[in-house]
């Protein structure tokens, strides 16, 4: 217990000259905890897109209502309220907006693997009418409104599903 014992504060009484009622428990402890917890979560009715990316392809859904493709995918349009369809799209886009990270948020292990500074873009996927949040493998100096990307995807094991894909910048002339 004692190797976990982080720092050890002792917190004064402001006015000394009254009887302290906590005096016995004026010293504090602080201890550096891990916890993890293990548990069952369902992707629901956008699991295809996940099954999807595990084989390379990227799929968002489009409403048979208004015709808006969603990406990331939405079973149900927000407006029409009509269950949408897949449709695979391409994976190219281009960054609408970014933002640098100079620490990780440590979410899952993909997330810690991460070494700051990274880039967290904003991409409008050419067929898709919404943006999609994720991360951009470039160096921060790379990233502008307009850069060019492409999906790109991982090899190996990850801890969540979204890990499966992230952005790469792409060359314009380079069609995919
Ligand atoms: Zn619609």
């Amino acid at each position: 217990m004692t190797q976990r014992v982080s720092s050890q504060l002792e917190i004064f009484q402001q006015d000394a000259a009254a009887p302290d009622p906590w005096a016995a428990f004026r010293q504090v402890e602080r201890i550096t905890v891990e916890l993890t917890q293990r548990y069952k979560y369902s992707l629901g009715k956008v699991s295809r897109f996940f099954l999807e990316l595990e084989r390379g392809r990227f799929f968002a859904t489009t409403c048979g209502g208004c015709g808006k493709t969603f990406a990331p995918p939405r079973p149900l349009c927000p407006r029409c309220l009509q269950p949408t369809k897949w449709r695979q799209l391409p994976g190219t886009g281009m960054v609408e907006t970014w933002s640098t990270l100079h620490f990780s948020p440590g979410s899952n292990a993909d997330v810690r693997a991460l070494t700051p500074p990274y880039v967290f873009a904003y991409v409008l996927l050419d067929g898709a009418d919404t943006l999609f949040p994720h991360l951009l493998k470039a160096p921060p100096a790379q990233a502008r409104r307009g850069l060019p990307v492409q999906v790109a995807y991982s090899e190996g094991a990850v801890s969540h599903p979204i890990h499966l894909m992230y952005f790469l910048p792409r060359d314009p002339k380079e069609e995919p």
